[in-house]
């Protein structure tokens, strides 16, 4: 604006006539105003409103990402609980309960019959306890046979499913009556029935069975006592 000014005084003084001091422009008109930045172009417009869009869209492509890492952490995460609840019930699987009150009073193995008088394979454990007292399922399972047998007395039998690629059943026999009834799910620790001398036995106790994929084998290896 000074300068302005200035250059429309001394062009009036150079032509040093007043009359003809009409010829110049106005003092307040400004043609030059060289300190004021230049009028945006409407190209400047749509390139700083792009710059604005471009700022926006990296913002909101950020946040997308936050929501998608968080997602997925929540989903590895998650994952990651499911694989160790998997591992305490594999590790759980080879621990079963107990199933009844009393010590194994006679192990798996050859042996003499007491009734039969021959040798030949104790399959399974026997453990004593007194007529009557609760048999509870060593692990959890799904019962395949629940029945009166002239040998096996009434007994159980429950299909736990795959442990160590093997298909493990276990069968409890002599029962005084059992709870359970076939194709009903079973929890580990669930009640199934009762101690007692049924069937070809000589006093009340359990004869509790193992069974990897279908061949007897010695329970002892699985049971855990508390
Ligand atoms: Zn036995």
């Amino acid at each position: 604006m000074l300068l302005a000014v200035l250059i429309g005084v001394s062009a009036s003084l150079e032509q040093g006539h007043t009359a003809q001091a009409a010829d110049a422009p106005p003092l307040n008109q400004v043609v030059v105003d060289s300190d004021a930045p230049p009028a945006p172009t409407v190209e400047d417009l749509i390139e700083d409103r792009l710059d604005q869009l471009q700022a926006v869209a990296a913002e909101v492509d950020q946040q997308q990402f936050d929501a998608s890492l968080a997602k997925r952490e929540k989903a590895v995460r998650k994952n990651a609980a499911a694989i160790k609840a998997e591992l305490d019930r594999l590790k759980n699987l080879k621990r079963f309960a107990w199933p009844t009150k009393g010590r194994i009073g006679s192990g798996f193995g050859m042996r003499k019959h007491p009734i039969l008088r021959t040798t030949r394979l104790h399959n399974g454990v026997d453990i004593g306890g007194a007529c009557g007292n609760a048999i509870y399922a060593t692990q959890s399972g799904t019962v395949t046979r629940a029945n009166f047998s002239r040998s096996a007395g009434n007994n159980v039998r429950i299909n736990h499913g795959s442990i160590e690629n093997k298909k493990v059943e276990t069968a409890y026999l002599h029962m005084t009556k059992y709870t359970v009834s076939t194709g009903q799910d079973v929890a580990k620790g669930d009640l199934i029935g009762y101690v007692g001398t049924t069937g070809l036995s000589t006093a009340c106790h359990l004869h509790l069975a193992l069974y990897e994929n279908g061949r007897g084998a010695d329970p002892a290896q699985y049971l855990v006592k508390d």
